[in-house]
């Protein structure tokens, strides 16, 4: 059973720039200490009535007690703006956890990630989590960032195909989004195949059409709308 959101209030252990613009926070719960969630899953940051933002999380359930969130700061909004303050020691609230966009235990097919700049957020916890529990299903992460310095986890998820052998990682840097076109290539049979794709609307739904025109059904691509 997914657990419910709670209120939650925790305090900033540690804030790192992955890049000029993305920056890295944990957080340590103080009430509830600990939070059950699926790797996937958001939380989300209020900013007055009716008015939150969302930050997935970037680490895995194996760590319930520190959450890490992953920003990138560019749309410069009050979300950014509310990331760019986070210093050790100071405390913020949110609600958590949040949403479907997670891999349950049911899910056994071979997944394909597609991850839009900073939508990799979650895919990295997933991908993280299938690793933690010794999933090694096959598994393809097709990931595009603007330039090198914000393919964030990069370093990591090529760690990744050394010790997961099933799992295909291509990153790409572009400054126009080639997503839906590199899926186009490297998509040959959707047979058992599911998808998870996170990052902006408009790439997202080129990326659903050209899974769909090769005969995956639509509830077979999960998205992660962040813009
Ligand atoms: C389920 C969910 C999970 C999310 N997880 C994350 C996360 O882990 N990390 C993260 O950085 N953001 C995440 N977001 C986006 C986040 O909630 C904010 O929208 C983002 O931080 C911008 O907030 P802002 O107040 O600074 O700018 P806003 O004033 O809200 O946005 C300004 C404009 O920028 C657009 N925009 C927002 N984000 C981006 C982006 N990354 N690239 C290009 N345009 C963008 C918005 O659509 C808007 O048009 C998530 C959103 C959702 C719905």
């Amino acid at each position: 059973m997914p657990a419910k959101p709670a209120a939650c209030r925790a305090r900033v252990a540690a804030v790192r720039a992955l890049a000029p613009a993305i920056l890295e926070a944990d957080l340590t719960l103080v009430e509830p200490p600990v939070l059950a969630f699926e790797a996937g899953q958001w939380v989300s940051v209020p900013f007055g009535p009716k008015l939150v933002r969302a930050y997935s999380i970037a680490s895995t359930p194996r760590s319930p007690s520190t959450l890490t969130l992953c920003a990138d700061v560019t749309p410069a909004g009050l979300g950014s703006r509310w990331f760019r303050t986070l210093t050790p020691g100071a405390e913020v609230e949110f609600k958590g956890p949040l949403g479907g966009f997670v891999l349950g235990p049911t899910e056994t097919r071979r997944a394909l990630f597609v991850a839009e700049e900073i939508g990799i957020v979650p895919i990295r916890a997933i991908l993280a989590d299938l690793a933690e529990r010794g999933d090694y299903r096959p598994a393809t992460l097709v990931y595009e960032a603007h330039d090198e310095a914000a393919l964030v986890y990069d370093a990591e998820l090529r760690a990744r195909t050394r010790e997961h052998l099933g799992f295909a990682y291509h990153p790409s840097v572009s400054r126009e989004s080639g997503l839906a076109a590199i899926v186009d290539r490297l998509v040959i049979d959707v047979t058992g195949l599911v998808a998870y794709v996170a990052g902006g609307e408009a790439t997202i739904a080129r990326v659903r059409e050209v899974l769909m025109a090769k005969g995956l059904e639509r509830k077979s691509v999960k998205r992660e709308k962040f813009w």
